[in-house]
Parts: C-alpha cells; structure tokens; sequence
C-alpha cells in the first residue's frame, strides 16, 4: 500500500511542501494529501497595500488547487481533528483521513473576539485590521475618506505574522497623507506591547528613528485590555487611554482552532510545540510542521515558511527512509520593510543573529537596514516570484534556506553607525 502524507493546510507552507514532496518521491509509492476549507489563496503581503489604494483583494487571490502540482489532491473540507494515537485525521462532515506522515500547515488565526470591545460598536466603521482581504478592503474605504484626527495603529499582543507589517503600515500612511497634502491635519500613533519598534536592539533603533523623524509617536509597552468603538479610545491594562479617530488594529493570534480539539498536538495558544531545528513535532514522531502553525522562536512570515520548506521536506524524506533527521533550520527570517515614498528597508537575520547592516544575500545584493528604492522593487516585484517560483517549490537563484553571513556587517562598529538613506 502507498504511503499516505497528509498535509493541513494549503497556505504558502502546505503548497511548497505539497509541490516539493510530489516532486522528490514517485507517486506510485506515496500519496500526497492537502486539506484545506476553501479554495482562495490569499497572498498575505499584498494585503498591506490594500487600504492605500495600491492593490485589490482581486488582484492577490487565487484558486489554491491550481497552485498544487499534478499528482496532489485537494480535499476541500474544514478539519475538526487530529487523533494522534490512531494516526487519523477527523474532518467537519464525518470523513476520516489516515495518515503515515502528518504535515501541520494551517497557520495562524485572528481572534479578534479576544479583545474586549474589539468587534463591538465602531468595528468596520472607525476600527479596522488590515490582517484580511475584508478588512483591508473596508480600511481603504475609511482612509480615502479620512480628512484628518488621530490615526492609531495598534498591536494588541505577539507573536503577530508579519511583526513589521503595523510598522510598514505607519510609514505608507505617513507617505499617503503627505501624498494626499493633509499630512498636517493627521497624527500617527503607533501603540505596540514591545518595549520599542521592533524585537530586536539594532533594528528596533533604526526603525524607531526613522518613526521619530516622520513625526510618527510611539507609545511602547501598551497591552491593550479594551477597545472602546463609541468612545474612540484604546484602553490599557494598565489604565493608560490612547484616543483614536480612525483605529487600525493587529488582533490577537492563535492556532488553528482544530489544534486545541487534538489531544496531546497543540500548546496553550493552539500552536504546536515543534523542534526548532529539525521541525518535527514534540507531539509525535510522525507529525511534522511549517509556517505560522509552529511554536518556534522564529517570525511567522512567509519567508521563514519558505526556508522553512528545505528542512522539512528533507526530513519527511529521511523520516520515511529510517534515517536520522537534520536540523536544518536556523530560524532564517527575511522581511522587507515599506518605507513609503517609493522605498523599502530590507532585514534578514535568524535565531542566533539579529537584524545587522550590509548587503543580501552577499556583499553585492540590496541593501540591508537602509532604505532604498531596490528594496521598494524588489518587495514588488516578490508577488510574482511567490505565485511563480516559491509556491510551486522551486529553489530562488543565489536565495540559500540557511542565513547568509557574507555581505553583513557582523559587528557594527560604533563610529560608523548604520545609516538609513540610499537612493
Ligand atoms: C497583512 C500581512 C502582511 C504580511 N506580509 C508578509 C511579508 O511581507 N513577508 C512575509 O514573509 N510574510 C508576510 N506575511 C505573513 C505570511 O503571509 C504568513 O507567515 C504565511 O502565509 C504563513 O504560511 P502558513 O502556510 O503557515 O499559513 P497560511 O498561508 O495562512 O495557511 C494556513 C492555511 O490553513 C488553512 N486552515 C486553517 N485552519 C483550517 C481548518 N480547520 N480546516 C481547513 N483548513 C484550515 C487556512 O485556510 C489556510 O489556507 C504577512 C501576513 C499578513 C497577514
């Protein structure tokens, strides 16, 4: 009998996984599985752009099905449980799925419903999130109607995917309503639990830098314990009280729901405690993870879901082959950052090494910690290469799985600190 890998999820990490597994072993031995519960495919990153007018939801989603590669089928169903004793796999309808090798890819869910008064009066009306094609869409609607008043940007709790996407939304509203000449009239306010920009020191300098000369405020180690739609004021656990006109909110993140269902797979938040190096879960030998869906210490970006895909899939191969698994994975993360004004600041970095300038991937590519126009293109022109080289699993041409070090200013020396500027 064929193997049998099941894969939940058909997101960016269940689709290169599915396409790179299909692509390594023969079909007549295994059988490869991807479920998910529908069949739109967002590309998350585009949805940033979204509320500024610079993309539609229609332009960003596509059928996940035509994404797999021949010889992948696609069940199209919710998935209500894992049951690890008996290998099998419960989706919402009543059919079972048995499986040989589990692949965790369902990601990370917005609970809004978390945060006090965060749906109630006002939501979709003074108090948004970017974080879904619904919710950018109607965001684009309020600030093309926005004339002027505060503007709040508001992480309520980590991990979030994307950590810099409030940020990057900071700097295009900065650059939209200067655009707009009302810059004047508009107060941005970035309100996040992180003691700074960002989590970690060099980037979080460099960032927090560029918001203080964009006259962006930030207001740092803010736990939002309500939001208050009528009132138009964000609500601390602390008692501080942050006004806002307009609110664009980062909700809180968890698991698939699914995860807490599944006795024994998932951690307190539905996140599946996973090695962090060879991205085999703690819960079974069998069960492996990628993307958003893992505990490790690492982004949950689409980047590190891709890096991500190398160790997996090698390991999936060695786990079926009887041999010792590798740990592969050293927490790669590789984000850009918009800048506005038609510039982006690139950042890479992994478990060991923090965000550092140079260059990527080697001494002669885009500039790291610094903003440049490249940069901008380049995160532009990454739809196209998502669609068309990392969904269908395909290597990126000099873009190793493993962090570059070559190009980087390891230790930054003190008299010639990190600049922000190149045209
Ligand atoms: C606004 C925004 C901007 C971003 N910008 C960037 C960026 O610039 N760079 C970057 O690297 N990353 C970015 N990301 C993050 C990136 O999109 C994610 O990290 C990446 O998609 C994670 O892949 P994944 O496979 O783990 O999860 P996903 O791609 O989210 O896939 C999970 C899948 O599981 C399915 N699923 C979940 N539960 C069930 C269930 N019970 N039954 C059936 N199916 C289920 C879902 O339908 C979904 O298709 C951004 C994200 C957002 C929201």
């Amino acid at each position: 009998m064929a193997t049998r890998i099941v894969i939940l999820g058909g997101g960016t990490g269940g689709t290169l996984a599915a396409n790179r597994l299909r692509r390594d072993l023969p079909a007549d031995d295994v059988q490869i599985v991807v479920v998910d519960q529908d069949d739109h495919h967002v590309y998350q990153p585009g949805l940033l752009f979204v509320p500024f007018g610079m993309a539609h939801p229609r332009d960003i989603v596509k059928s996940r099905r035509r994404q797999l590669h021949k010889g992948i089928t696609f069940v199209q169903a919710a998935i209500d449980s894992v049951d690890l004793a008996a290998d099998e796999v419960h989706l919402v309808g009543g059919e079972t799925l048995a499986y040989d090798v589990l692949v965790v890819a369902s990601g990370a869910r917005l609970v809004p419903e978390e945060t006090e008064g965060l749906t109630g009066p006002g939501w979709m009306e003074k108090v948004f999130t970017f974080y879904t094609p619904e919710g950018a869409e109607a965001l684009d609607h309020a600030m093309a109607h926005f004339e002027g008043g505060r503007l709040v940007v508001n992480v309520v709790d980590m991990p979030i995917k994307c950590p810099v996407a409030p940020l990057e939304f900071c700097f295009l509203a900065d650059s939209y309503f200067t655009d707009r000449g009302i810059r004047d009239k508009v107060e941005i306010v970035y309100a996040t639990p992180l003691d700074g920009a960002f989590t970690k020191p060099i980037a979080s300098e460099t960032l927090g830098g560029m918001l203080a000369e964009r006259g962006i405020e930030v207001v740092s180690e803010f736990n939002t314990g309500e939001v208050d739609g009528a009132g138009g004021r964000l609500v601390g656990y602390d008692g501080r009280e942050v006004p806002f006109d307009l609110a664009v909110v980062v909700p809180i993140h968890g698991g698939a729901e699914y995860v807490g269902r599944s006795p024994g797979l998932g951690d307190a938040l539905d996140f599946v405690p996973t090695d962090e190096h060879t991205l085999q879960s703690k819960a079974a030998p069998n069960v492996f993870v990628i993307g958003d869906a893992a505990n490790v210490p690492a982004s949950k970006a689409g980047s590190v879901t891709h890096f991500e895909g190398e160790t997996l899939v090698g390991n999936i191969e060695r786990f079926l082959a009887g041999e010792p698994l590798e740990p592969g994975f050293d927490g790669h993360a590789n984000c850009f950052i918009e800048t506005g004004f038609h510039k982006a600041l690139l950042i890479d970095f992994n478990y060991d090494t923090e965000p550092l300038p140079g260059h990527y991937p080697s001494g002669f590519g885009l500039p790291l910690l610094k903003e440049s126009r490249l940069n901008h293109l380049a995160k532009l022109l990454f739809q196209s290469v998502y669609w068309h080289s990392l969904l269908p699993g395909r290597d990126l041409p000099g873009v190793g799985s493993t962090m570059p070090t070559t190009g980087k200013q390891l230790v930054p020396s003190d008299d010639a600190p990190p600049t922000n500027q190149e045209d």
